[in-house]
């Protein structure tokens, strides 16, 4: 409910629009400074790394994940034999076929394009560097994975884009005798996962509660990047905080509110209150700018509609 007001925020279009601002213009480009321009579109933000910086704080969370699913201990499948049952007899169990790609191998390596950039295993010569790579060199096995964080509406665009840019990487590396996984995921600027990121987890093992949990938490990242970049739209400058979870661990909660609260999830309902009450705020400008419009009487602020 609440995402879906996000364009009734009080972007600099829409003051101007609502008569509050004279002017609609991006802060830091001049451009038409929409929800959409600030949030995935404005080259100032670009050109200062605000995306990129979004894109890691996603691609961190992504990362965690995968380490921590590419260490369990796995044993590899052994090549299976048929066996032939004499009549009468009823064939043995056999163990389920493997279901994750992390099966093919019980000797994985993994490298992410974040502090340390991105060196492409020895298969290939290459300058692309993919988000994540995940290989085998024991079983020649190379997954990649590529995040976008683009503007929700361009999710499809991105995974087209993404899976193009690598196909022919792709190609060569099974050329050498590789079997390869690619993966372009994403996760949209205001938090909602696409359906490759969800077919991703599943295709790594990943399922059901855990799945559930781990997209939730690359949602989140992604939501809390772009209220960051939002809050910040009107610095020209940029220095982007190193600590990622900067919500979660700046500040314990203040004392005295919350009764029987504590920790983190404090300050999430601390945002979420803080949220509720913008979207409080916005619904109170449009009616009371609404009643004006029509000459209606105006009866007081907009009130709790959940
Ligand atoms: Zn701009």
């Amino acid at each position: 409910m609440l995402r879906s007001v996000y364009d009734l925020l009080p972007s600099p279009s829409n003051l101007h629009r609502w008569g509050l601002q004279d002017h609609l213009k991006c802060q830091l480009c001049d451009k038409t400074g929409s929800m959409e321009h600030i949030l995935s579109s404005c080259t100032t933000s670009l050109t200062q790394d605000r995306y990129r910086w979004r894109h890691d704080s996603v691609l961190q969370e992504l990362a965690d994940k995968l380490e921590r699913e590419r260490t369990k201990n796995r044993t590899r499948q052994k090549p299976r034999m048929i066996q032939f049952v004499k009549e009468g007899q009823k064939a043995p169990k056999q163990s389920q076929p493997t279901n994750s790609v992390l099966d093919e191998s019980d000797k994985w390596e993994m490298s992410a394009d974040l502090k340390q950039k991105l060196v492409f295993p020895n298969i290939i010569q290459t300058t692309f560097r993919p988000d994540i790579v995940i290989w085998s060199d024991k079983d020649k096995c190379l997954v990649m994975v590529e995040l976008t964080v683009p503007w929700e509406s361009r999710c499809e665009e991105a995974y087209e884009r993404k899976k193009a840019k690598y196909s022919d990487m792709q190609e060569r590396c099974k050329q050498k005798g590789w079997r390869v996984w690619l993966f372009p995921v994403e996760v949209g600027a205001r938090g909602f996962p696409a359906q490759s990121l969800w077919k991703m987890f599943n295709a790594l093992g990943i399922n059901g509660a855990d799945r559930k949990r781990a997209v939730g938490t690359l949602s989140l990242a992604a939501e809390r990047a772009s209220s960051w970049l939002w809050m910040k739209r009107e610095e020209r400058s940029w220095k982007p905080t190193t600590n990622s979870k900067w919500l979660t661990t700046t500040a314990g909660p203040p004392p005295g509110e919350c009764p029987g609260i504590k920790g983190p999830k404090h300050l999430l309902i601390g945002e979420y209150q803080l949220k509720k009450l913008v979207v409080r705020a916005v619904h109170t400008v449009l009616l009371s700018l609404t009643a004006r419009e029509t000459g209606d009487i105006w009866e007081g602020p907009y009130d709790n509609q959940e």
